[in-house]
């Protein structure tokens, strides 16, 4: 249970004086629902109001603030002139300007022969010093309310920047002094204060060099939530180790039969992470493992061997893929192969109803279904599986942590294999995937050519057309990506029609169209009959993305390349260049291209290695997208950035496995405050694998 400590923190924003239920969801859509949200939200800018000139040396174009006597006020000749007012010191003159004024208001707040204290933009107009709409009107005894340096918060349409500034300002003053957590050796040598001062200074910034994610307060509050996050982690792993686990330590001998009746040898990388995956079985613990490689590195083969593993100890293997196609390209290519070694597979799929269904579901949960293939359809509560000792699930990122915990559940002591085709980043591979171990096919198997990478405008969109019908006369098979952008489904959908109505004209007969409103069994038809050949050109939205194989195919064409992330572009030109062919890959932009897109398509021509590409992605554009979860952004992170913070990340993660080897349980001291720490950063569930203390 969260520590009573953090109950201030985590109240409704609605009980902040002056917050009702508008202002509220405002908030929520900003930040969140919780005092502690408004707490994370830190300013965008901050405006200095230091400058206070006397008015004959007032430099237009800055913030300033200056005390004046009001003179004159000289109302517009009708609305649409803006109302001026007069104002002086004792050196020079200032007039204020106001549009869409109330006189009455006006008269009350700037009374003539007054003294007033203003604050705002400085500008001048035909030689006159001039003010539009001052910030800050007051009245000299009210000078204490004036922000000098005053915060910019992001702000959403609706919410007014003084009322968001206020109910912030009311949130922090509300949060508690926390036990220190870090180690007060490294506190002092990074300089920094607590917990609590940090956020108040963050809070309350001097300068623009106070908003640097690499400022001291700003640097301790990302480190609280790196180490949060780390520890999260490193707990979730510990506890892993310790489930019962069972040693699968077999010969090896029904992979070895599948090895000789390849006709190639695995590669280097295949060799090492197949070793490296049966350490794992052997292990008494569980296996948590992540099997990085390219499209085409040959993941499946080093899989299906260790499923075979598995299989050789007296349990059943499953094999989840993110789609339809790809679960049935898996069960046709390794059905054979596990045919001839007498073993029997079964594809479970959404698709399969009625009997069939339940025949099938009778065969899992007695066991005569050794090797299991299927969708997100496995995960359901109706499926049992007799004695389940591997999930392997291909493509990751298609799936969440909790779906590949799901599976995990359904048996005692189930070993994890995930595959990825989207090389992670080693700094998202600790942020995200700090609780598995990794392996990595970092070759290619032998015989793979090169992809020749091209980029050009849209505008040569008929020579493109031209060489397609070169290609073609000379037996190449051709995927054509139209990209579908969420925003507009319907309107990027026509674009594909459109795009396959012109391509079926030019080349009659030869051309398929699959994209995502298809029924799923028109899509497998449309593929199927590219696959064989029998359609040559296969326009496609982004379903071809994930990995179905025709070797045949050496074109792919891309158009709105620019729409594309970089990881997502080098998967898609993973389909081609599989076979013996020469294969090639064109991009084709909209001009003007973006800075950060043009970069992105040059990272592509200059390179094929997977793992470069997806550095190069993160430091483009943030990790969000790279795994297709938010536009931009690290979303595990409020207040880190794990590439401007990743030296902190580094010592982050030392930190956690330190402190998780001195004090597993979180009892100590220092465990207990980071316990408080782990509650604070909301990783409640982590905290939950402890004993409790
Ligand atoms: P991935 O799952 O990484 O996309 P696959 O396992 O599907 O890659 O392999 C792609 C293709 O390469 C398959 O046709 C497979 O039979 C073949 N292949 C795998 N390993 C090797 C190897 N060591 N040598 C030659 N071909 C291989
Ligand atoms: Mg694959």
């Amino acid at each position: 249970m969260r520590p009573d400590i953090l109950n201030p923190l985590f109240a409704e924003t609605e009980t902040l004086p002056g917050v009702g239920s508008r202002l509220a969801k405002l908030f929520s859509k900003l930040a969140g629902h919780k005092l502690i949200d408004l707490c994370w939200l830190l300013p965008v800018n901050v405006i200095d109001r230091r400058y206070r000139p006397k008015l004959n040396q007032a430099e237009p174009g800055h913030v300033a603030t200056l005390k004046v006597t009001v003179a004159a006020h000289r109302p517009g000749a009708n609305s649409r002139h803006p109302y001026r007012i007069d104002c002086h010191d004792d050196s020079g003159e200032l007039e204020l300007v106001f549009f869409h004024a109330r006189e009455d208001y006006l008269k009350r707040i700037l009374p003539p022969g007054e003294i007033r204290l203003i604050s705002g933009s400085l500008d001048s107009f035909h030689g006159r010093l001039q003010m539009a709409h001052p910030d800050f009107i007051l009245p000299p005894s009210d000078e204490a309310r004036l922000p000098l340096v005053e915060a910019i918060y992001p702000l959403t349409a609706g919410l007014k920047p003084r009322v968001a500034a206020n109910a912030i300002r009311e949130a922090i003053q509300r949060a508690p002094d926390l036990p220190e957590w870090q180690d007060p050796a490294y506190l002092q040598r990074q300089g920094w204060k607590t917990w609590k001062a940090s956020l108040e200074k963050a809070h309350n910034p001097e300068s623009k060099d106070d908003l640097s994610p690499l400022s001291l307060e700003r640097s301790r509050l990302a480190y609280d939530e790196l180490l949060s996050n780390q520890l999260a982690l490193g707990i979730i792993r510990l506890n892993q180790r310790k489930l019962a686990g069972v040693s699968r330590k077999v010969p090896g001998r029904l992979a070895e039969l599948a090895v000789s009746s390849l006709p190639f040898s695995l590669t280097q990388s295949q060799q090492t992470a197949l070793a490296e995956i049966r350490t794992d079985l052997a292990d008494e613990s569980r296996m948590l493992r992540l099997l990085q490689g390219d499209v085409g590195s040959g993941k499946t083969l080093v899989a299906l061997l260790a499923m075979l593993d598995v299989i050789e100890s007296g349990h059943q293997a499953a094999l989840m893929a993110p789609t339809e196609i790809l679960a049935r390209q898996h069960y046709k290519t390794i059905q054979p192969l596990a045919d001839v070694m007498g073993i029997s597979t079964v594809i479970l799929t959404g698709r399969d109803k009625g009997k069939t269904r339940t025949a099938l579901l009778e065969q899992i949960e007695h066991g005569e279904a050794q090797l299991v293939i299927g969708t997100h359809a496995l995960f359901q509560e109706s499926i049992k599986f007799h004695r389940l000792g591997v999930a392997v699930i291909d493509e990751q990122h298609r799936f969440g942590v909790h779906q590949r915990l799901s599976l995990a559940s359904k048996g005692k002591a189930i070993d994890t294999l995930v595959m990825t085709a989207t090389p992670i980043p080693r700094t998202l591979l600790l942020t995200s995937y700090g609780d598995m171990e990794s392996s990595r096919l970092t070759e290619k198997p032998p015989g793979r050519q090169a992809v020749d990478t091209r980029t050009l405008p849209l505008e040569r969109l008929p020579e493109v057309v031209q060489a397609v019908g070169r290609a073609l006369s000379n037996g190449a098979r051709v995927y054509w990506l139209c990209p579908l952008v969420e925003e507009s489904e319907n309107s990027d959908l026509a674009a594909a029609e459109q795009r396959f109505q012109a391509l079926d004209q030019a080349f009659p007969g030869k051309v398929g169209l699959v994209h995502g409103k298809m029924k799923a069994t028109a899509k497998d038809d449309v593929m199927q009959a590219f696959a064989e050949g029998r359609l040559l050109v296969l326009v496609a939205t982004t379903v071809i993305e994930v990995g179905v194989d025709v070797p045949e195919a050496t074109v792919m064409v891309i158009e709105h390349a620019e729409r594309f992330g970089l990881a997502q572009l080098h998967q898609l030109r993973g389909r081609v260049g599989r076979g013996s062919g020469k294969s090639a890959c064109l991009l084709l932009y909209q001009t003007p291209l973006g800075e950060v897109a043009s970069e992105r398509l040059r990272v592509l021509r200059e390179s094929d290695d997977g793992f470069r590409i997806a550095e190069e992605d993160l430091k483009l554009r943030g990790s969000g997208e790279l795994l297709g979860t938010r536009q931009s952004g690290f979303p595990e992170f409020r207040l880190a950035d794990p590439v401007a913070h990743s030296d902190f990340l580094l010592a982050a993660r030392d930190d956690a496995s330190l402190i998780l080897q001195r004090d597993p349980q979180l009892e100590t001291e220092r465990g207990k405050a980071l316990r408080v720490l782990l509650y604070l950063f909301e990783r409640d569930s982590a905290v939950r694998y402890l004993r409790s203390g």
